[in-house]
């Protein structure tokens, strides 16, 4: 579970691991793409590498 801010609710939200769409590993780091209770879609880049790429 993690908060994240959504524009169709103009707040944070928050997200559950059951909202998590996929996982995906790509070079820049972990893409995390999910879906809020409204239906907005989202992603954003986690793990290691994320704070690696300049
Ligand atoms: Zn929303």
């Amino acid at each position: 579970m993690f908060e994240t801010y959504c524009p169709v609710h103009e707040s944070n939200v928050l997200i559950f691991p059951s909202s998590i769409d996929e996982l995906v590993n790509t070079e820049r780091g972990i893409v995390v793409r999910y879906h809020c209770t409204c239906g907005h879609e989202g992603a954003f880049v986690t793990g290691k590498r994320a704070t690696a790429v300049g």
